[in-house]
């Protein structure tokens, strides 16, 4: 680790006083990599973790061939291509409960969704299209061979790889894994992240608020972030603006986790003796990171943890956290790589914006007929917590972007995913 700041200050672009987001997120993205270790846990204890080994499905899903409607089971040889077919009804088969018999030539099989279809039948023709008369079933022209056939293991097939290793799993992940009959599954470890803040000011919840303090929040957003993100959290408390205090706390937290996060202590004001002592115990870049809000950060190594110095405002604290701490979790949790799902709409406001920093705004999507369109949520200061709250996505400037006009088109990245 000796070379970080060497590696990352041999790159010809590399400014630390204006360093691009895109770049920012590059360079530690190159750094980390999965954290070793494993465990094996009942499925319903995988959701939100990531896999840790390919999973081969045993067998196929479905098991055999099936229906996929209600109907009747027959042979497409046998229908008439432009008239009606008159066929025997011989049997019946339920979901289940498998029809045992044979079936004689001329005849159909009353089906229902998910039963077996016996050797040499082909084609589903569902019950709605169909008349019977008496003992007979009439099927109208027109079937497709084939038609409303589920194959064996067309969900899945017996010897392939039914899941990868490093897929986060959702509930439907969750499912599959069930549908191949799986109890457990090889889950990554949690990545171990400590978190503490920094400030004199800071009072934590459950105790009174002496003049100009306040209530430690970011503790709490980060928790909310981290165990979302599926990562064992380690709250370490407040610490104060203490050289030995914070020194304590760094090496504490160095000794027990992956990774280290704080918040506050690395703008201008008071980043001189945070830089030093992170400098003396580990490998530390400080960065102003071109991009509002969050323009301080630092970055690097204290023993076997890596350091995030996130900036003290609790909306440049979730905004930094997103952009830069998220993506690195989960190289770290060893998760296959995905960006944040990022579309363009128009704005429904005008938005000043200078070109040469990316900048983030709290913003509301909403739709009118379908279509949908962002506006920022009201006051953008980096302490407003509030306008984080009312916002569903961020509204991102990118880096070269100038003023943008009403019914521009701007990136947004939605806060919640469907799953
Ligand atoms: P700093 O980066 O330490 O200069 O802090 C910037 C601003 O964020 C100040 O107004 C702090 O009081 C506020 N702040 C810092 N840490 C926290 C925290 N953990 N919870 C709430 N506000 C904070
Ligand atoms: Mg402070």
């Amino acid at each position: 680790m000796n070379s970080l700041l060497q590696t990352l200050s041999c790159a010809d672009d590399y400014d630390p006083d204006s360093l691009p987001v895109a770049r920012a997120q590059a360079l530690i993205l190159s750094l980390v990599a999965p954290v070793p270790g494993f465990e094996r846990a009942f499925l319903r204890l995988g959701l939100g973790r990531v896999l840790g080994e390919d999973v081969i499905a045993p067998m196929n899903v479905p098991g055999h061939d099936n229906s996929a409607m209600d109907g009747y089971a027959l042979r497409h040889a046998e229908l008439a291509a432009e008239a009606e077919t008159k066929l025997v009804i011989g049997g019946t088969a339920l979901a289940g409960r498998a029809f045992e018999g044979r079936l004689p030539p001329g005849s159909a099989l009353r089906i229902m969704t998910g039963a077996i279809v016996p050797e040499g039948l082909d084609t589903i023709v569902p019950q709605e299209v169909t008349r019977v008369e008496g003992e007979s079933v009439i099927i109208p022209p027109g079937q497709r061979a084939g038609q409303h056939f589920r194959r064996a293991g067309e969900d899945l097939s017996a010897g392939q790889p039914a899941l990868l290793a490093g897929k986060r799993l959702r509930p439907a992940e969750i499912g599959l894994l069930a549908s191949l009959g799986q109890v457990e599954v090889t889950l990554r470890r949690r990545v171990r992240v400590a978190i503490f803040s920094t400030g004199d000011e800071l009072c934590s919840i459950g105790t009174s608020l002496a003049p100009g303090q306040v209530y430690d929040s970011n503790r709490y957003t980060l928790w909310g972030m981290l165990d979302r993100l599926g990562c064992e959290v380690r709250d370490m408390g407040v610490v104060k603006d203490d050289p030995a205090a914070l020194e304590a706390a760094l090496v504490a937290a160095a000794k027990s986790s992956d990774v280290i996060i704080t918040s506050g202590g690395v703008s201008v004001g008071e980043a001189d003796f945070v830089r030093e002592l992170m400098a003396r115990l580990g490998e530390v870049a400080f960065w102003k990171i071109a991009m509002k809000p969050g323009r301080p950060m630092a970055f690097g190594r204290i023993g076997d943890a890596w350091l995030f110095g996130l900036p003290g405002n609790p909306v440049a604290v979730m905004v930094t956290f997103y952009q830069f701490v998220r993506p690195a979790l989960l190289k770290l949790m060893g998760a296959e790589a995905a960006p944040l799902p990022s579309f363009r709409v128009p704005s429904l406001a005008a938005l000043k914006k200078a070109p040469g920093r990316t900048e983030y705004l709290r913003g509301l999507l909403s739709s009118e007929a379908g279509e949908w369109r962002v506006q920022p949520t009201g006051a953008q200061g980096s302490g407003i917590l509030r306008s984080m709250s009312d916002a569903n996505c961020l509204i991102v400037l990118e880096h070269e972007r100038g003023n943008v006009a009403v019914d521009d088109l701007v990136s947004v990245q939605p806060m919640d995913g469907l799953v």
